[in-house]
């Protein structure tokens, strides 16, 4: 018994083993048998000195892991989380962070919060750590504010701080910051704002002529002229087509997005065409003005290619608007077509202001504007690229932009060429 059982009594737990030291106890009141039963209470005793430090280590153990689980947590967890202490000072930076800020753990823990974060609100105004926490208390130890980090490239990230407190005696002895990288809401909010601007602009330019024109008519329809008759009705006619073509884009805008570029290939009627004679006839405005300088280059053979002429047309009148409205009014416009590896290409060559290189990326989004809808030197809705390139890529095509800011733009159209089209469609 006196080998096999501390052996036995080391699988105990802690409670158990108490138990059996308190049940060996009772015969020490007992004179008979007295020595057996100090020796077993020895030994008893022993096993469970050893079975509650075997348990602390359990114990031990199990905090490491949870700790080390937490760590993982903190770590690994997308959203940014700081840890600050009294002193305003950073105590944790997690991976998140670093990414985000483009700053080390090494770089961060020590430094003063605002030093890090501290950007500017909309208002303009320092978000620093005293006037964020100023308003709060034992009783709601919770803070928020957006704002933009200055790098040393100047503006940049719009960041979400949620601040949540711990206070101890009335003081905060520790801050829970989590930081999430709001940049691409608000430039959709923002593009969204612009683009309520641009649409109200655009659709109450043409109101206003229509509603005079059709006052004028009424009042002095009977004695005007019918050549100045002609010529009213021809303004109201236009304005009217432009805002028919303003609600078209929208309508369109609206498919794509709620059923997918899948929308417009299903909506499409193709046909055999020719892109020469259907840039001719898009740009037949344009090409008869005296007052305009476009001018049409085409190749000596037709482009033939499979396209729903409609659209067609609605992708070159976007590019060649674009050309006029962006560059100076005499400045010239060409057209040039050409084949090219398997493709039909028009592409449209203006003078006017160019693009800024930041820009190229963004002006197909839907909406985008690189004007400025406060003071929209030239009206428009951030549309017609977007729905150019959907359209070309519905038709197997695409719209591909150059620029120089001063040295003009190029948007090229590349359509795949009938007889390559067939190629495409039986391999
Ligand atoms: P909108 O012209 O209605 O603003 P678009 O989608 O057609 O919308 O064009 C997006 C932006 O791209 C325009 O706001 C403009 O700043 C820029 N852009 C388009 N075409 C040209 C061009 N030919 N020259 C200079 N900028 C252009």
């Amino acid at each position: 018994m006196t080998t096999a059982l501390p052996r036995r009594l080391a699988q105990l737990t802690v409670p158990t083993a108490t138990c059996l030291v308190a049940v060996a106890a009772v015969p020490l009141l007992e004179p008979e048998g007295r020595l057996v039963t100090l020796s077993a209470l020895a030994l008893l005793a022993l096993a469970a000195g050893r079975i509650m430090s075997l348990a602390a280590t359990t114990e031990v153990e199990r905090l490491r892991q949870e700790k080390a689980t937490l760590e993982q947590v903190v770590r690994l967890t997308g959203d940014g989380i700081v840890l600050l202490g009294s002193d305003g000072r950073v105590r944790l930076w997690n991976r998140a962070m670093e990414r985000l800020m483009g700053v080390p753990s090494g770089g961060a823990v020590g430094r003063r919060y605002d030093d890090l974060l501290a950007g500017s609100d909309s208002s303009g105004a320092s978000a620093t750590l005293d006037r964020l926490l100023a308003g709060v208390g034992p009783d709601s130890p919770y803070a928020s504010a957006e704002v933009q980090l200055t790098t040393n490239d100047g503006p940049g990230h719009w960041v979400c701080c949620d601040h949540s407190l711990q206070f101890e005696d009335g003081a905060w002895t520790a801050d829970v910051v989590t930081v999430h990288d709001v940049t691409r809401l608000r430039e959709i909010e923002r593009a969204k704002a612009d683009f309520v601007a641009a649409v109200s602009h655009e659709l109450r330019t043409p109101i206003t002529p229509i509603k005079g024109y059709v006052e004028l008519l009424r009042a002095k329809g009977e004695s005007m002229s019918e050549e100045l008759r002609q010529d009213v009705l021809r303004t109201v006619a236009e304005r009217t087509s432009h805002m028919a073509r303003l609600i078209e884009d929208l309508l369109l805008v609206s498919r794509i997005s709620s059923e997918g570029p899948g929308a417009v290939v299903l909506a499409l009627q193709l046909e055999l065409v020719d892109l020469v004679e259907e840039t001719r006839r898009a740009a037949a405005d344009y090409l008869r003005d005296p007052t305009r300088q476009v001018s049409l280059e085409p190749p000596a053979e037709p482009l033939e290619i499979s396209a729903d002429p409609l659209r067609l047309s609605q992708i070159v009148m976007n590019l060649l608007s674009n050309a006029h409205k962006y560059s100076p009014p005499d400045a010239p416009i060409r057209l040039r077509l050409w084949r090219e590896d398997g493709w039909a290409k028009v592409a449209v060559i203006d003078q006017g202001r160019g693009i800024p290189e930041e820009e190229m990326q963004r002006i197909f989004n839907k909406f985008h504007r690189v004007e400025d809808p406060m003071t929209m030197t030239a009206s428009g809705t951030g549309l017609g690229l977007y729905i150019a390139r959907e359209l070309a890529r519905a038709m197997g095509g695409e719209v591909d932009a150059s620029s120089s800011p001063q040295g003009g733009s190029t948007f090229t159209v590349r359509l795949p060429l009938a007889r390559q089209a067939a190629n495409v469609a039986s391999s």
